[in-house]
C-alpha cells in the first residue's frame, strides 16, 4: 500500500475536503474526459446526492462545482478571481473552461441538490453530464468524494483502492500496518520518517520531495498567519465571529508579563489551529491534513513546536510531515479519514494522531514512541461524532481542531515519557475506529441530522 505525503497533504480550498475540494476535483476530471472525447458538448449538468446534497450549501459544494466546471482547480484557486467568475457564470448561464468551447450551465437549473436519491457507492456522490443542443445527455460520469479531497469514479470505487494494487514502482518499505512499520524500522534501523522518505524517493527526485514539503509547510504557515491577522464574521448564516485574531492579540500582549497561568500554553496551541480553521470556514486556501475540516491540528502542532519548544529546528519540518503522513496513510488504508464514513474520530482524531506522531518524531522519539504517541491521540478521539451545526465547518469544528492539537502535544509528551512499550497497539486502535464508524448512525456522519446540529438553535 502506498500513499504519498502529497496525497495526505494537499493544497486546497475550504471549507471541506470532501464537500468542497473533492467536487471541484471531480469537475476538473470530468472536463478532462470531455477534452479528449469525440463529443461536441453544448451544455453541462450536475446533481449532488446523499451528504453532498444535505450539507452541500453549508460546505459551498455548489460554489465548488460551478467554479470547477469553469476550470478552476483547488491548487490555482484565487478568492477574488473566483467571485468575479461566479458573477459572470450566474449572469451568462455559461462556463468557459480552458480547452473547451463555452458551455451552457445555469447554476439555478443545471445544478440539482437531489435529496431523495443517495448513490450506492458512498455518502458523497455526484453525477456530471454533458449535453447536446437539445439537452440530451452525450456523456455522464458518477464521482464519489471519499474524503481528504480524494475522488473516485464508480468503476474506480468498484476496483478498489489503487494504493492497494502496488501501482507504479514498488517502494522499499511497503508497510500497511503499524506492526509492519515497526518491524521494518527495527530491521532497517531507520526512523519512520527515513522509511517514508525512502518510499517517496522511489517515485520522485530528492529536489521534488524537498520542494514539495517546503511548499506544504509554507502554505500551512501562510494560512496560520492569514487567520491570525483577519478579524470579522464567518459566512454561512450562523453569525459566528472569528476569534483567533483577538485571542492572539491578547496572548501577544501578555507575553513576558509573568501573569499568565501555565495552562495558557493551551491557548497558543488552540489559536494556531483556530486561525487555520477560520480561514477554512471562510473558503480560503488551506492544506488537507488529512482533511480540510481537520486542517488546523498538524500546522498548529508544528507552529507550537517551532515557536514554543526550545531547540526546535525548522530543518526537521520535513521529518514531521513525513512521519505524520505515514500515520495518516495507515489510518486511511485500514479505516478512514472521512467524517462521512466514520465521524469526526476519523478527521480530527486522525489529524491528532498524525500530529502526535510528527511531534514525537522531531523531539527524538523512537519508532515505538512515535507509534505510541499516535495511538494515544487516536484512542482518545474514538467515538467522536461529526455533527456540524447547519452543515457548516464551524461549530464544533474550529475549536475542535484546537483541542485536537492540545491532545496531540499531550500524547507525544506522554509517549516520550515512556519507552515505547504500551498496552493498546495503534493497529487495534485504528480497527476500533473503523468498527465504531461502521456502527455509527448516519446522523453522526456529516449529514448534520443529529448531535449538536439538531440541538443548538441556529437561526
Ligand atoms: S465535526 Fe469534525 S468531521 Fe465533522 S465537519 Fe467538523 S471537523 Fe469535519
Amino acid at each position: 500500500m502506498y500513499l504519498s505525503v502529497f496525497d495526505i497533504f494537499k493544497i486546497g480550498i475550504g471549507p471541506s475536503s470532501s464537500h468542497t475540494m473533492g467536487p471541484m476535483v471531480a469537475a476538473a476530471r470530468f472536463l478532462e474526459t470531455l477534452r479528449g472525447s469525440p463529443f461536441n458538448p453544448v451544455g453541462l449538468r450536475a446533481s449532488l446526492h446523499g451528504s453532498l446534497a444535505f450539507t452541500g450549501v453549508g460546505h459551498a459544494t455548489d460554489r465548488a462545482v460551478i467554479l470547477g466546471l469553469d476550470g478552476v482547480t483547488p491548487e490555482a484557486y484565487d478568492a477574488a478571481a473566483a467571485e468575479t467568475a461566479l458573477a459572470r457564470i450566474r449572469a451568462t448561464a455559461e462556463v468557459r473552461p480552458d480547452g473547451l468551447p463555452p458551455l451552457r450551465f445555469d447554476p439555478a437549473t443545471d445544478l440539482v441538490f437531489d435529496y431523495d436519491r443517495p448513490l450506492p457507492g458512498h455518502a458523497n456522490g455526484m453525477t456530471l453530464s454533458a449535453t447536446d443542443a437539445q439537452g440530451d445527455v452525450l456523456a455522464t460520469e458518477t464521482y464519489y468524494s471519499i474524503g481528504g479531497g480524494f475522488v473516485r469514479t464508480e468503476a474506480e470505487l468498484a476496483a478498489g483502492d489503487p494504493a492497494d494494487q502496488g501501482a507504479e514502482r514498488p517502494v522499499p518499505y511497503p508497510f500497511s500496518s503499524a506492526a509492519e512499520m515497526l518491524e521494518m524500522a527495527r530491521a532497517s534501523g531507520r526512523s519512520i520518517a527515513a522509511m517514508k522518505r525512502a518510499n517517496e524517493l522511489a517515485r520522485m527526485s530528492p529536489a521534488a520531495l524537498e520542494t514539495g514539503l517546503a511548499r506544504i509547510w509554507s502554505a500551512m504557515s501562510d494560512c496560520i498567519e492569514r487567520g491570525l491577522a483577519t478579524d470579522g464574521g464567518l459566512p454561512g448564516g450562523l453569525g459566528i465571529r472569528r476569534r483567533a485574531h483577538a485571542i492572539h492579540s491578547a496572548l501577544m500582549a501578555e507575553r513576558g508579563m509573568n501573569l499568565t497561568p501555565p495552562h495558557t500554553i493551551n491557548d497558543w496551541m488552540s489559536v494556531y489551529a483556530m486561525a487555520v480553521n477560520e480561514e477554512n470556514a471562510a473558503g480560503g486556501q488551506v492544506v488537507t491534513a488529512p482533511t480540510n475540516g481537520a486542517a488546523g491540528v498538524v500546522p498548529a502542532t508544528i507552529r507550537y513546536w517551532l515557536s514554543h519548544v526550545p531547540a526546535a529546528q525548522p530543518s526537521k519540518i520535513g521529518d514531521f510531515l513525513l512521519t505524520a503522513a505515514a500515520i495518516g496513510g495507515l489510518i486511511k488504508h485500514n479505516a478512514s479519514i472521512s467524517g462521512a464514513e466514520c465521524g469526526c474520530q476519523a478527521e480530527v482524531g486522525s489529524a491528532s494522531a498524525m500530529a502526535a506522531a510528527g511531534l514525537a518524531a522531531v523531539m527524538g522519539g523512537s519508532p515505538e514512541q512515535v507509534e505510541n504517541a499516535a495511538e494515544i491521540a487516536l484512542e482518545h478521539h474514538l467515538g467522536m461524532t461529526c455533527d456540524p451545526v447547519k452543515g457548516l465547518v464551524q461549530v464544533p469544528c474550529i475549536e475542535r481542531n484546537g483541542l485536537g492539537a492540545i491532545k496531540a502535544v499531550s500524547a507525544a509528551s506522554l509517549a516520550l515519557r515512556g519507552d515505547g512499550r504500551h498496552f493498546v497497539p495503534l493497529d487495534a486502535c485504528i480497527e476500533t475506529m473503523r468498527q465504531t464508524g461502521r456502527d455509527m448512525s448516519e446522523k453522526y456522519k456529516e449529514t448534520a441530522l443529529g448531535g449538536l446540529a439538531v440541538n443548538v438553535p441556529n437561526c
